[in-house]
């Protein structure tokens, strides 16, 4: 039997096609294994697809070849191939879902069940296809014609879901994502649609081929991109993705957070560990931060540093997370059979809408990663929440004028008159600390003082003030000037330090001087810590002889009750609510019943900030014992002091 010409030339065309798809797979195929890092798991997905397309390919040749009467009309070999067609396109609409459910999310963290059921749908309909011969569900096959079964629909319906759940979620997770990637789920989206609506107008399965193709094109070089962006050893997003990234997102609305995480000892893991087992440590660490950073994305950028972007800082767990870190780094790490103790550096970046600008990103971003490390916890975080750039590298010029003060004893006392209501005489002073640094100049000891409280360089500096203000006392008379003590400042850190008592008995011993001379100031922060032992070390130092005042009062919880548990004989009330009671009705009345209070308990009162004449009277009136304020003299150097205590005191 001869065929029509035009007949031969249909069937040459249909195998050419094929035949054509087939090789794009097989160079596709190539191409995905010798490019880039073919260990990542999606790719292996990727791999996976493309394999079942081919066989669905040369399965489909077979198909024709049965059509067209080149095979023995058997009709087992034709359910044969329409059991593998279906197989085959059910499993690659349930790979492609599988695969976008591992590249944009993190399908292996996902619950159990949800796993299970994603699976279960593609066990249901395979389970279908290969009953049909005998059940008829799916198709079946009559006279060497197969036919849709009455269940087929289910097919459709089940290849159409996963291909929408998929489209869906990478759609909804699009911000997660690199730009181009997003961009080809929608085209991918828009082929597949045309495809549908396709098959539901012509029935016919041509178009379906084609756009396969062109899909599994599209995700190819997608993928490439995508390595692009990824960091190779810990499949990670790399620098550059991060930099898309700022550019991108900064200054949008949102409230969006960055967090640097650096491994401390990496340069030391470097230098004495094999190379590809830090990798491996670098990258489990990366799954770790994985799992419980689940709403965002993670970057690597070389050298044990990580990125963390948090694009809704409301749904993010911080403390959950931090907890979760500090857990892992509890247990040391293993590292070629050797047991490693690491820790960590964590800097948050608030970068929400208005904070910051792309430009200073950058420089803010090197400002966090230049940060010294300043704490031995196993994992130390920096908030620069409310710090924006300028107040982060202000902080940390601070830190290094502090240094160079240290070593380069550029640090100074300066002394402010505290002068008696009653005789109006100086009876006492602050002794106050000064920094004139020789790049930033003055420096407010409000400011240098938290910081070196931040970084332990506090008892570093008070030894330069217990040593200054003891050598005061030694080298002056300050009874003869007529003053009853001078007042020195503990921070809540040195309050807290157990060598406190030690530190003075040193120094009493070092000057020979009567402690009854030396007052000190502490404040209520230093209860935060440890109360019971705050009240046995004060009581050891008291018994030195020692004086305290209680600084500050009005700024904290200030609670009367407590303040008597403390060995306290002075109050000084500060300077915020001396000024509120010249403002406001209330505070004046307060400030009267908090001197009438204090001295029913035997205390005498100090009031700071005392500016002008107009204070100083009323609270003269009131029956506040003493004033320090501008309004007599600022804080002034040691000579000058003298002098004005001379002044004061022998008229
Ligand atoms: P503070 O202990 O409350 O010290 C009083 C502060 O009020 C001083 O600021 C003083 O200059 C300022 N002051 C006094 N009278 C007036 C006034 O009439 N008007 C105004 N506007 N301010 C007045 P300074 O010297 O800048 O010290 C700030 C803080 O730094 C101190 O607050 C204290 O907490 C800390 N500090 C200063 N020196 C030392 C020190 O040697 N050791 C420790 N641990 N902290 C210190
Ligand atoms: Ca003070
Ligand atoms: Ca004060």
């Amino acid at each position: 039997m001869t065929m029509p010409w035009e007949m031969r030339l249909v069937i040459n065309m249909r195998i050419a096609y094929n035949l054509l798809i087939l090789s794009i797979l097989l160079v596709c195929i190539w191409f995905v294994y010798v490019s880039v890092d073919s260990k990542a798991y999606y790719r292996k997905i990727f791999r996976g697809i493309l394999w079942a397309a081919v066989v669905m390919y040369i399965n489909r040749l077979v198909g024709v070849a049965y059509d067209e009467g080149f095979l023995p009309c058997v009709e087992w070999l034709l359910v044969m191939e329409r059991t593998i067609h279906y197989f085959l396109t059910l499993a690659i609409y349930t790979l492609y879902a599988y695969f976008i459910f591992c590249l944009v999310g993190q399908f292996h963290y996902y619950p159990r069940k949800r796993k299970i059921t994603f699976w279960l749908l593609n066990f249901v309909m395979n389970a279908l296809i290969l009953t049909s011969p005998w059940t008829h569900a799916i198709f079946y096959v009559e006279d060497g014609v197969s036919y849709h079964g009455k269940l087929f629909f289910l097919l459709v319906f089940t290849r159409g879901l996963y291909a929408i759940m998929a489209t869906v979620y990478a759609l909804m997770k699009r911000k997660l994502m690199i730009k181009i990637f997003g961009q080809s789920i929608i085209l991918l989206a828009v082929f597949t649609v045309i495809q549908v609506i396709e098959y539901l107008i012509y029935q016919d399965e041509t178009l379906y081929y084609s756009t396969l193709i062109v899909n599994i094109i599209i995700f190819l070089l997608t993928i490439t991109m995508v390595e692009f962006y990824k960091d190779g050893a810990t499949e990670l997003l790399n620098k550059r993705a991060f930099r898309q990234f700022i550019d991108r997102e900064i200054g949008k609305p949102g409230t969006r957070v960055v967090y640097l995480i650096k491994l401390k000892n990496y340069e030391y893991l470097r230098q004495n560990c094999h190379e590809p087992s830090v990798m491996v440590l670098v990258k489990q660490l990366a799954e770790y931060m994985k799992e419980y950073a689940m709403l965002s994305s993670i970057y690597y950028f070389d050298d044990g540093k990580y990125g963390i972007v948090v694009r809704q800082r409301d749904k993010f767990d911080e403390t959950a997370f931090l907890e979760k870190l500090k857990e892992r780094f509890c247990v040391p790490f293993e590292l070629n059979g050797a047991r490693i103790n690491l820790s960590l550096f964590v800097a948050m970046m608030d970068v929400s809408e208005g904070k910051i600008n792309k430009n200073n990103f950058y420089r803010y971003f090197a400002a966090c990663d230049d940060l010294k490390y300043k704490s031995s916890d196993l994992i130390e975080f920096v908030r620069s929440d409310n710090l924006g750039l300028d107040e982060l590298q202000k902080y940390r010029n601070i830190e290094d004028a502090i240094e160079r003060a240290l070593v380069e004893n550029e640090f100074e006392m300066y002394y402010q008159p505290i002068i008696s209501t009653r005789t109006g005489r100086v009876v006492s002073a602050e002794a106050l600390i000064r920094l004139k640094d020789r790049v930033l100049g003055f420096v407010s000891p409000e400011d240098f003082i938290p910081i070196s409280e931040n970084n332990g360089k506090i008892l570093e500096i008070s030894e330069f003030v217990i040593d200054s203000v003891f050598r005061f006392v030694k080298e002056n008379n300050i009874a003869e000037m007529g003053m009853d003590f001078i007042e020195m400042n503990l921070s809540a850190m040195q309050c807290m330090d157990k060598n406190l008592t030690e530190k003075l008995q040193y120094y009493i011993q070092k000057y020979d001087i009567d402690p009854r001379q030396i007052n000190l100031e502490i404040t209520e922060t230093a209860t935060n810590f440890d109360e019971q032992r705050l009240k046995e070390q004060l009581l050891d130092v008291k018994k030195l002889g020692f004086t305290f005042s209680l600084d500050d009062y009005g700024t904290g919880y200030s609670n009367l009750v407590r303040v008597l548990e403390y060995p306290v004989d002075v109050i000084k009330l500060d300077k915020s609510i001396v000024w509120a009671a010249f403002t406001d009705r209330d505070s004046f009345v307060t400030i009267k019943n908090l001197i009438s209070m204090f001295h029913d308990v035997r205390r005498k009162l100090v009031a700071e900030g005392v500016e002008n004449r107009e204070q100083m009277s009323t609270l003269r009136e009131l029956g506040c014992d003493y004033i320090q304020g501008y309004f007599y003299s600022r804080p002034i150097p040691a000579d000058e002091f003298i002098e004005y205590t001379r002044n004061m005191n022998n008229e």
